[in-house]
């Protein structure tokens, strides 16, 4: 069901936007989702469709990946999360539950597990285009 929410969420958001804007109609959304957060983009986009107000009617909603980034507490080192380096078991593993990252990742500049997951979590309104 969280899909629903994250729907109404992005609207609410880019509806905040088109106002401040003084947009009257919305042409394109672009919607970031972290990599390692759960959400089916079906059904994300159906709940879109549903609860997109009439000023959205034309928009396109746009869903783009975006990549992890971690962070390590111990040397400040920053670096991408790359799945090919982990079993495929593992890495379903992190995306289910990022907390277990930790057990399995260390930071490839000083071995430090204590790191923390700078992006890839969460969804977020990249833009917004609209004519006013
Ligand atoms: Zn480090």
């Amino acid at each position: 069901m969280h899909e629903w929410a994250l729907a109404e969420a992005v609207i609410t958001a880019a509806q905040q936007i088109a106002e401040k804007e003084k947009l009257r109609e919305i042409k394109e959304v672009t919607i970031k989702i972290g990599e390692l957060q759960q959400v089916e983009e079906e059904i994300l986009r159906f709940a879109l469709s549903q609860l997109k107000p009439a000023s959205f009617k034309n928009a396109d909603f746009h869903i783009e990946k975006a990549k992890t980034k971690f962070k390590c507490r111990v040397c400040g080192n920053t670096w991408l999360f790359t799945k090919n380096k982990l079993d495929e078991e593992t890495a379903e593993a992190i995306h289910f539950v990022p907390e277990v990252a930790h057990a399995y990742i260390k930071c490839p500049k000083c071995g430090s597990p204590d790191f923390e997951i700078a992006e890839g979590r969460g969804v977020w309104l990249e833009s917004i285009k609209g004519v006013r």
